[in-house]
């Protein structure tokens, strides 16, 4: 998703662009994950600044984007489960508010008109209207489409070459050499291993998840529904696992049910305990889900960064090599504002935004 964000807007600065995965399009992170565009779990800061110019360029894209990415603007609702949870979303949202985050507090006897088949009891939450979804390999796939950039699958990137000023010459394939003047990393979880081929160093670690995937239902639900405790298993540097309840229906049918979070490297053995965690979470929230059949689960690893902010920018000890990558849980919702920077950065122009907290160089060198 991230490299086909960038391909899309470095192409239409008027770059030439070849985009190289040793994979097909979306066979990473990307083909893993759930497609939420969020700005109501993020806390005031540079990442919640990126998912607000990405939520606006998202929109964008879903009108200009000549096929269907089930782009929906549906927007979030966080529910609390207990009154000092409730208390505690309240605070958060409201600094969210001064940032720009719209928000409206729903008290309990309202969270029905919003989701009907929500448990009773629950003492209320938060909507958030600016909160979307798309389908992220139909997104990356139109998106790299609609870039018109070449397009290079099942090719594993083996070497950065370098010239005698160690700048950035390309990169090398089994197919052969490939000449550029300049490189961008969008290797999402194995980001750091690519940094390394050209010398850099970039801490990208995986965080495991699971998603849950129901049979295909009449609208169950209709916002991303989650638990107001999500936010601190995103926010935490923890490498135990973690679940909240995270619920959303799929255009198509079936209802996705996430999340949870673990560091246990690239494991993608099963792990029975974590889905039985998903499916009592997700049945506590709505419990007309207790009825229905799960039809498969699939896990994934998001690019875990140590202070949960992506990597975006020019390497600063390799001229000619950009990275972008490291963008954890919400790579799908940050690539279009991602895929701006770095074209704004490949064509000399001035970024969107502030790219200070991005920058690649932060890390120092283990
Ligand atoms: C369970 C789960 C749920 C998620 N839900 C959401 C969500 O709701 N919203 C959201 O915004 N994000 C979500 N995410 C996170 C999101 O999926 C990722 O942040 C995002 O997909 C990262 O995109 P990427 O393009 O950086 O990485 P990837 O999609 O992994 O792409 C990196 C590509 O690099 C290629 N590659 C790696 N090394 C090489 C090499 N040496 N040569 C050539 N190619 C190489 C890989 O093949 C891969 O295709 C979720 C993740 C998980 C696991």
């Amino acid at each position: 998703m991230v490299g086909a964000a960038c391909a899309y807007y470095a192409a239409r600065s008027g770059l030439t662009v070849t985009v190289v995965d040793r994979g097909p399009v979306a066979g990473g992170t990307t083909g893993a994950g759930e497609g939420n565009l969020l700005v109501s779990d993020k806390e005031p800061g540079p990442e919640l600044d990126l998912a607000l110019l990405s939520t606006g360029l998202w929109r964008t894209l879903a009108e200009d984007l000549p096929q269907h990415t089930e782009y929906e603007p549906k927007g979030g609702l966080v529910v609390a489960s207990t009154g000092p949870g409730l208390d505690a979303l309240r605070d958060f949202a409201a600094a969210q508010a001064t940032a720009g985050v719209t928000a409206r507090e729903i008290p309990a006897d309202r969270l029905h008109d919003l989701e009907p088949h929500l448990a009773p009891g629950l003492p209320g939450g938060v909507h958030y209207p600016q909160d979307a979804q798309v389908q992220p390999a139909l997104a990356a796939a139109h998106l790299l489409r609609a870039s018109r950039a070449e397009v290079r699958t099942g090719e594993e990137v083996t070497a950065v070459l370098t010239g005698p000023g160690g700048e950035v010459r390309g990169v090398r394939t089994p197919s052969g050499t490939l000449h550029a003047p300049c490189v961008v990393n969008a290797a999402g979880t194995w980001g750091g291993e690519l940094a390394r081929l050209a010398g850099a160093y970039l801490p990208v670690l995986p965080r495991r998840g699971f998603v849950l995937v129901t049979e295909p239902l009449p609208r169950v639900v209709r916002h991303k529904v989650y638990a107001a405790d999500y936010v601190a298993d995103v926010a935490s540097a923890s490498a135990a696992l973690q679940t909240s309840a995270v619920v959303e229906g799929t255009p198509a049918g079936p209802v996705l049910i996430g999340a949870s979070r673990e560091r246990v490297g690239f494991d993608r053995t099963l792990s029975v305990e974590v889905l039985r965690r998903l499916a009592a979470q997700a049945t506590a929230l709505f419990p007309v889900l207790a009825r229905v059949r799960a039809l498969r689960t699939y896990a994934g690893f998001r690019p875990y960064m140590p202070d949960h902010l992506p990597a975006i920018g020019a390497d600063p000890r390799v001229p000619g090599l950009l990275h972008a990558c490291g963008h954890e849980g919400a790579g799908i919702g940050l690539a279009p504002a991602t895929g701006l920077i770095i074209a704004r950065l490949l064509t000399g122009g001035e970024p969107p935004l502030d790219v200070t907290p991005f920058r690649p160089g932060r890390f120092a060198a283990a």
